[in-house]
């Protein structure tokens, strides 16, 4: 799988930012409660964007797989991630459930699980993401939305049979990794089906 984080398809670089309306559920503990602060979070059919705590490295990475804007700042202490949580309008995902207990916490998702299969499956139904809509436009490394690039301009940055092979290429703007590749793209989905993120009839097209 790391294989696939180097080389990504970004032809959904014009990834739309409509989303469905933002209703989103904080999940804390047992309880469910709709969130009414999801619409300040999340202005009116943008996507969520969220802020990971420390544990939830692999997660934050498979949220970038799927195009959502995630942040990942590890050496954040409890505090340091309510106040970027709030400064910067991210939905926290959280497993310390001391947080839970705090009532100046910005919208946040307590994770349930330890495991990461599931801990994907609860945000994606929690905040409603698409797992196919923007899949693949943002870098796994660096959290930005990749910039198509034209074929010539990469011609001596990837291996001649990539460039020979493929029409579509991508570069992070900060890291400058190329990403390519149809193949990738359904590499992922396979991955995302064996999540159980994706139903089989979602493959098919
Ligand atoms: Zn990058």
């Amino acid at each position: 799988m790391e294989s696939l984080l180097y080389q990504s398809r970004g032809d959904e670089k014009k990834a739309r930012d409509t989303g469905r309306g933002t209703q989103l559920l904080a999940c804390v503990g047992d309880r469910r409660m709709t969130s009414q602060t999801g619409a300040q979070v999340s202005q009116e059919g943008a996507p969520p964007r969220f802020l990971a705590d420390r544990t939830l490295g692999r997660l934050a990475k498979w949220l970038r797989i799927l195009g959502y804007d995630t942040a990942y700042l590890p050496q954040l202490t409890p505090d340091g991630l309510v106040r970027e949580g709030r400064r910067q309008g991210r939905i926290i995902l959280t497993r310390n459930t001391r947080l839970l207990r705090r009532k100046d916490v910005p919208p946040l998702v307590f994770v349930q699980s330890d495991h990461f299969r599931d801990q994907l499956k609860q945000v994606v139904e929690v905040c409603h993401l698409d797992p196919k809509q923007r899949l693949l436009t943002r870098c796994i490394l660096c959290n930005e939305v990749l910039v198509e690039v034209a074929k010539d301009a990469v011609r001596d940055l990837v291996p001649a049979y990539v460039w020979e092979t493929q029409e579509v290429f991508c570069r992070c703007p900060r890291c400058q990794r190329i990403y390519w590749g149809a193949t990738h793209r359904d590499h992922v989905l396979d991955e995302l089906q064996r999540l159980g993120v994706l139903g089989t009839e979602e493959l098919v097209g």
